[in-house]
């Protein structure tokens, strides 16, 4: 049995898998929410059935703890023992222009975390905070980092530069980083596979749309391009973030409403996208099914999310000289009918004769191709798998 735990730790949660590498199953996930605040709970799956334990977390520490006695517990547990858990993978957000992979936790690793936590202030501290619990209580079990900027390291310099003075790129790093990385891999192998192609024969453009979007340019097995940039702000409208916006719009906001840089953080972060447009929901299926009724500002909002991404296809295969195969992928990419059919409508220009009626079917959770056979440049829905592709690399480094 070769059990890799995956933690992926935010500032107030931390979600969790158990993978057993072999059968490539999960034999318990759970969430720990409100680490710190009033009404903290866990809230645990595995074959045996769902509980909820309500009680005071207060730390990462007690969260870890609370975790790994769950999975341990004679009753609901899965393993008998902590020693049944080869290696721990844990997701990291930004690993800036230290990392290209994955790579086994030591004391520089964590200390690098640190140094690019300016880059993203609540997700690295936090992150750090979990592998240290976990260091703490399991400390001869192996952990590994997975970043989710590294897959985009191989981007070359034009880019991942702003056109912004060189000086502020070499004193603050300000570039182009991109995130989902492990997903933007783990979907383009797979598209590949599909292809029958290595990576290395293949180009091809993963869109990985969620509540957080991104798209990328994957050339012959290497990330090119990435919408997403210093932050995980740019590129695509998203479900709350603004995507890429005209920079002195922010200026402008802070003139016109009198907002300081946290208001417009959150502004930018938390109150646009598709739910700023159609003023009442970030939810792709509260959107659908209001549009069906005639609500105007949904369908704008559909209409600008599914345009933006449209927009990135167009340039990435511009930029790859054109492309093999596109894949749709994240909750909205892997769900939702209605922005495939508006991002794939008008590309017959890229050699797409697109399945319609196929893709609007409800899909659920498989690999499938939505192109027609003949298609020169095919189209796929390809559910992705962080998680997995965490454990895999995990177990890589650790075996
Ligand atoms: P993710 O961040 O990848 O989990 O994606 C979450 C988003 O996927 C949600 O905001 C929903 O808008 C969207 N989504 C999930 N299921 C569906 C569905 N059946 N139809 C349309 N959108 C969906």
């Amino acid at each position: 049995m070769h059990n890799i735990l995956i933690i992926n730790a935010g500032s107030s949660s931390i979600k969790y898998q158990l993978i057993e590498m072999e059968g490539k199953t999960v034999p318990a996930k759970g969430l720990v929410e409100r680490i710190g605040i009033e009404g903290s709970r866990l809230k645990y799956k595995s074959d045996s059935g769902k509980i909820i334990i309500e009680k005071p977390i207060p730390t990462h520490d007690e969260a870890i703890k609370l975790v790994l006695e769950t999975l341990v517990d004679s009753e609901m547990g899965v393993i008998k023992s902590m020693d049944e858990i080869k290696a721990v993978g844990h997701r990291v957000l930004h690993g800036g222009d230290k990392f290209t992979g994955s790579v086994l936790v030591d004391d520089s690793v964590l200390a690098a975390i640190e140094e690019n936590a300016p880059l993203a202030p609540l997700h690295n501290m936090a992150q750090k905070k979990g592998i240290e619990a976990c260091m703490k209580i399991m400390p001869n079990t192996p952990m590994v980092v997975v970043f989710d900027t590294a897959f985009h390291q191989t981007m070359p310099p034009k880019a991942y530069l702003y056109g912004i003075p060189y000086e502020d790129y070499e004193e603050f790093k300000i570039r182009r980083y991109g995130f989902h990385g492990t997903s933007h891999r783990y979907v383009s192998l797979r598209t590949a596979k599909l292809l029958g192609k290595k990576p290395e024969e293949c180009r091809v453009i993963v869109c990985h749309l969620g509540n957080g979007s991104s798209v990328s340019a994957v050339d012959h097995g290497k990330c090119v391009d990435t919408s997403m940039g210093l932050t995980p702000l740019e590129g695509v409208i998203m479900g709350t973030r603004c995507g890429s916006i005209d920079p002195a719009i922010v200026g402008k906001l802070m003139e016109w409403k009198g907002m300081n840089s946290q208001e417009i953080d959150e502004y930018l972060n938390k109150k646009c996208g598709v739910l700023g447009i159609s003023g009442f929901s970030s939810d792709f299926r509260d959107l659908g099914d209001a549009a069906e009724q005639g609500n105007k500002r949904a369908q704008l909002a559909l209409e600008a999310f599914s345009y933006s991404v449209k927009k990135y296809i167009g340039s990435y295969a511009a930029v790859m000289n054109g492309v093999d195969a596109i894949a749709f992928t994240g909750g909205i990419g892997e769900n939702d009918e209605i922005v495939r059919r508006m991002v794939m409508t008008g590309m017959e220009y890229l050699g797409i004769d697109f399945d319609f009626a196929l893709s609007d079917k409800p899909q659920r959770g498989i690999e499938l191709e939505l192109t027609k056979p003949g298609s020169t440049t095919r189209v796929f829905i390809v559910p992705t798998n962080e998680e997995l592709a965490i454990a895999t690399d995990t177990y890589e480094l650790t075996t």
